[in-house]
């Protein structure tokens, strides 16, 4: 059963560690975040992924909009305020939303066994410790390089039929300013750690999508 989710914090205070181990076990579940700036491309490359590889796509901003509409929720005031300051939703939110849709895929597809692109997540240092920390160990981190400027075309543009309430010069802004700030600490962890495959994501998505298979290959072996 997928477990509710905590209120979060709002003194400032990590909460105390939930479960002292993860819910799954890496070999059985293979995760690979997925990250970049705001309009980097990442949910463009994790479909063609998905498409060709079969990986389950877990966004996390889709994840959070989806709760911010579902009736009833508790957290629909709290994350659409969040989102459209470009702000990162307390990670409690987040970090349940996922595990929910982990359990629910496994559950659907009848198998203890899942691999899992986790999409615009972890965006905050503490969220990769509490998820590595209470969900599961990450294989590595696919990371969409992209100057600002280009994604800001790209999220100018997007925001006219996206209907995204974050896709304005204004939220772009203060999205910027927050990847740089507080989730490039993230990416550095990770590189630190030999996890992360990095690709340019300047070029049209075909040819992004061409060097991320060569990069996961390099990789992860031709089977990934
Ligand atoms: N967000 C968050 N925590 C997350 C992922 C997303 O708080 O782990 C919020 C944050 O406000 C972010 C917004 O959701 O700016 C949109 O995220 P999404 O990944 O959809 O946007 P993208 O960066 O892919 O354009
Ligand atoms: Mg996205």
């Amino acid at each position: 059963m997928p477990r509710s989710i905590e209120a979060p914090k709002t003194d400032g205070q990590l909460p105390p560690p939930v479960k002292s181990s993860p819910t799954f076990s890496p070999s059985d579940v293979t995760v690979l975040f997925v990250l970049g700036g705001p309009g980097a491309g990442k949910g463009t490359q994790c479909a063609n992924l998905v498409k060709k590889y079969g990986f389950t796509h877990l966004s996390a901003g889709d994840l959070l909009r989806a709760e911010q509409e579902r009736p009833g929720s508790q957290f629909g005031d709290l994350i659409r305020d969040y989102i459209k300051n470009g702000l990162i939703v307390p990670m409690e939110v987040t970090i349940q939303l996922l595990e929910n849709a982990m359990t629910e895929a496994l559950q659907k597809s009848g198998s203890s066994k899942g691999r899992f692109l986790i999409d615009g997540f972890p965006r905050k240092l503490d969220q990769a410790h509490k998820f590595e920390e209470s969900v599961c160990t990450a294989k590595m981190v696919l990371f969409f390089d992209c100057p600002e400027k280009v994604m800001e075309e790209r999220l100018l543009e997007r925001g006219k039929t996206s209907g995204r309430a974050d896709d304005n010069a204004e939220s772009i802004r203060k999205r910027f300013r927050t990847f740089i700030e507080t989730s490039m600490p993230v990416v550095d962890y990770y590189e630190k750690q030999g996890k992360v495959v990095k690709v340019d994501a300047t070029p049209s998505p075909d040819d992004v999508f061409i060097k991320t298979q060569k990069h996961l290959t390099e990789r992860l072996g031709k089977e990934f």
